[in-house]
């Protein structure tokens, strides 16, 4: 790899190219550059939670976007009062064997500036221990620079896109980097700051509150597609100071605190040693056990505890791979389902250390997997925990279903494909189940926010191989310098 990369070969202005990228494979017609009104026709099948959170399919229907915003969903053979002559682009859904369209996929846990740090989580037994390669890998992020994060988060955010996710809760420590990949990539963003980090022995409440606070002036454009939030690696890293401020600041500014707990018998352990009390029984003390909290791992937790966190409407992210190749143990989906806390549970892909593609539909199957000995998870509710769920637990509004009045966060995957067919036309629920088993597959067109940011399998602001080349370059010079 001898050429330096620069940005203006990695990131693409923008301009979609709707028709030459696969000449006659196109199903756009752009009418006006930049398009704001877009007809999205003929959908095969629509899948997604209505509003009452019941997942359905809908058949034949075509989809009216303005502005971001979804306008109207209406039956493709109902005379539609829709103005031809305002519309800007319309997207063809009933070529060629026609589409199925979900909501845009809401990762609900990742650590996306980790991305150059995929192959030092060695999973084979020669590498040593998960502790030992886990220890190997922290040494190389200790030296990882401004540049090494930005690219990674770019690197993470471009993946997850091709999987159909729209929305990613950041936990991390840099929000510089977090914050420009995701104006880079047109990702919505949720980019949680620490309050106090295993590896950044500069995050505190302070500087979190002056990334929180710069929203909306110069340094920080505000752009609704991305806010703040705050996060804590785990509970024995703070002190009752640092909970307290975290309060206050969830208070003053509406955010959401998340931070892994309960991943292992050590957390739980470092707490009781540190404050003589359990991690949950910490957080109601601090006055922190409300929606506003996010609790990803939540592997090792008393039935008493899983009560509270229902009662107190505290979200929840289950990453079972991660979970499995830690060793964490098994999250006790049952009781979850049990005393209702499953709706406030979403999935999350934890990043490139603990799962080796950062997509959802793979993490859904490892679910339905894992837990189906003790009590099945539905595929519905699979799909809930990849879309509804997730926009809720991050008080997201109205992101993560295709409804009117929601935000045009859509993905877009071909019907023909192998993932989907054979079904019961019948029975076009069995789509759901289809979609989830069969795993991971490429988008073919992703819209964020009214926008296409995928257009026939192409990144429109992302120039993908010379990205890949960048992060290879970037990964070699890291290692050197950790040597
Ligand atoms: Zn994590």
């Amino acid at each position: 790899m001898k050429k330096t990369l620069h940005d203006s070969t990695i990131f693409s202005p923008g301009n979609p190219d709707y028709t030459s990228k696969r000449k006659n494979r196109s199903r756009y017609l752009l009418l006006k550059d930049n398009p704001k009104n877009i007809l999205v026709f003929g959908i095969k099948y629509l899948i997604t939670a209505d509003e009452n959170d019941d997942v359905v399919v809908k058949e034949d229907v075509s989809i009216l976007i303005n502005n971001g915003r979804i306008e109207e969903i209406a039956p493709v053979n109902k005379k539609s009062k829709v103005d031809l002559n305002k519309i800007d682009l319309i997207y063809d859904a009933s070529k060629r064997g026609g589409l199925v369209v979900t909501p845009g996929f809401v990762n609900a846990h990742d650590h996306p500036p980790m991305y150059i740090l995929r192959s030092a989580m060695a999973l084979s037994e020669e590498e040593g221990t998960i502790e030992e390669a886990l220890m190997s890998a922290i040494k190389l992020e200790r030296k990882m620079t401004e540049e090494d994060f930005l690219y990674s988060t770019v690197a993470a955010f471009s993946e997850e896109q091709k999987m159909g996710i729209t929305t990613t809760l950041s936990h991390y420590h840099t929000p510089h980097a977090t914050f420009n990949a995701a104006v880079k990539c047109h990702h919505r963003l949720i980019d949680a700051v620490s309050i106090a980090s295993s590896t950044d022995p500069h995050a505190n409440p302070k500087t979190a509150e002056e990334y929180i606070s710069s929203f909306g002036k110069k340094s920080f454009p505000s752009s609704q597609m991305i806010r703040p939030g705050l996060c804590l690696h785990y509970v024995y890293r703070a002190d009752k100071e640092t909970l307290a401020a975290a309060k206050k600041l969830i208070e003053k500014y509406n955010i959401i605190l998340t931070m892994h707990l309960g991943e292992s018998e050590m957390d739980i352990q470092k707490t009781i040693n540190k404050f003589g009390k359990r991690p949950v029984a910490v957080l109601d003390d601090a006055g922190l056990l409300n929606k506003n909290l996010v609790l990803s791992h939540a592997v090792h937790l008393t039935i008493e505890e899983i009560k509270l966190l229902t009662k107190k409407k505290v979200g929840i992210v289950h990453l079972p791979t991660s979970n499995l190749i830690h060793k964490s143990g098994r999250l006790a989906y049952n009781y979850f389902y049990e005393y209702g806390l499953h709706e406030r549970t979403a999935l999350g892909t934890d990043s490139v250390m603990s799962k080796n593609r950062l997509d959802l539909l793979t993490e859904a199957l490892q679910a339905r997997v894992l837990h189906q000995d003790s009590k099945v998870v539905f595929y519905k509710d699979l799909f809930k925990m990849i879309t509804s769920n997730g926009a809720r637990i991050m008080g997201l509004g109205k992101v993560g279903k295709v409804l009117p009045g929601y935000r045009a966060d859509l993905a877009f995957w071909k019907l023909r494909d192998r993932g989907f067919i054979p079904f019961d036309e019948n029975d076009p629920e069995t789509l759901i189940g289809n979609m989830i088993t069969f795993g991971g597959r490429n988008i073919r067109d992703l819209m964020i926010n009214g926008e296409f940011v995928i257009s026939n399998r192409v990144h429109n602001f992302v120039l993908e191989s010379d990205l890949l080349d960048k992060i290879q370059e970037l990964h070699t010079n890291l290692r050197k310098r950790a040597k």
